[in-house]
């Protein structure tokens, strides 16, 4: 079965009813979102009320909270060699776990780090140490390391980094990956490969480690590390490629979230997600 989705946005105002009714506007049956702006600290409180409207509204639609995945805000650096951005990074990382158990979400997705010059092997010590750090708190929500597009010093741009974050945490329950296609091609791996792509990974990480898809386009040209994400067909990546992501027998009943760029200043999400659906393969 097919999960497709797309980023949807999550406020005080409307909480997770108003999340789930921008994604049932784009025919979604799943959706991400941050709990609060990514670039900022300010959170408010969970609405209770709002959420159980949410998740009757969800219920009504067939959408299951299973499928749905919180964003950690990117903020977040477990990688930073500054001890207390490394000790900020670790308490906001579990307010953010705290926030995802209130909500029964059971996935979020988080960017390894940045090493911001300390190195890779530091950098990937530093995280490893950040998430068992977190997972000491014994919390419900598994923790999905993205694949990065390796801007700046961005650990976990290939599987290695992430295998070795992965063998470094000790509860292998709560760690789990999200690809997302635009980082991995501008990364420089070949989504026009997608199978051998899934053999490799499986042979590094297992593939029962993916949990979440994250479906982009691309900007730039396999391997530029620019991580500019593009409309679907629009890329570098091309919609065949990404049909093929998609509709992967190996991924099937994974999350698949777009995180396409709005076309002047409007969401794409309800017309790529029909032009996913019309091209069902
Ligand atoms: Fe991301
Ligand atoms: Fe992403
Ligand atoms: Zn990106």
């Amino acid at each position: 079965m097919l999960y497709i989705g797309s980023h949807v946005g999550y406020n005080k105002n409307s909480g997770l009813l108003g999340s789930v009714e921008e994604a049932l506007s784009y025919d979604a049956n799943t959706f991400m979102f941050y709990t609060g702006a990514p670039q900022n600290t300010i959170r408010f409180s969970i609405d209770k009320n709002l959420k159980e409207k949410g998740l009757s509204l969800m219920k009504e639609h067939g959408m299951i909270l299973d499928k749905v995945i919180v964003h950690a805000p990117y903020i977040i650096n477990l990688a930073n060699p500054d001890p207390e951005k490394h000790q900020f990074a670790i308490s906001f990382l579990k307010q953010e776990v705290k926030r995802c158990e209130e909500l029964g979400i059971n996935k979020m997705v988080l960017h390894p780090g940045s090493h911001v010059g300390s190195g890779i092997d530091a950098g990937i010590e530093s995280i490893i140490d950040g998430l068992n750090e977190v997972m000491k708190d014994n919390h419900s929500v598994c923790i999905l390391l993205e694949t990065m597009a390796g801007k700046g010093s961005e650990v976990g741009s290939n599987f290695n980094e992430i295998k070795k974050i992965i063998d470094g945490v000790g509860n292998k329950e709560l760690i789990g990956v999200c690809l997302d296609t635009c980082h991995l091609h501008d990364a420089g791996y070949d989504i026009s490969e997608f199978d051998k792509l899934l053999d490799e990974f499986d042979e590094i990480i297992g593939l029962s480690y993916v949990k979440c898809v994250h479906i982009n386009d691309s900007k730039n040209i396999c391997g530029a590390k620019k991580d500019r994400h593009e409309n679907l067909g629009k890329g570098y990546i091309g919609l065949d490629n990404l049909l093929k992501v998609i509709y992967n027998k190996r991924l099937d009943g994974i999350s698949m979230i777009l995180e396409t760029p709005y076309i002047n200043d409007l969401p794409p999400y309800k017309e790529e997600i029909k032009l996913i659906r019309d091209n069902a393969r």
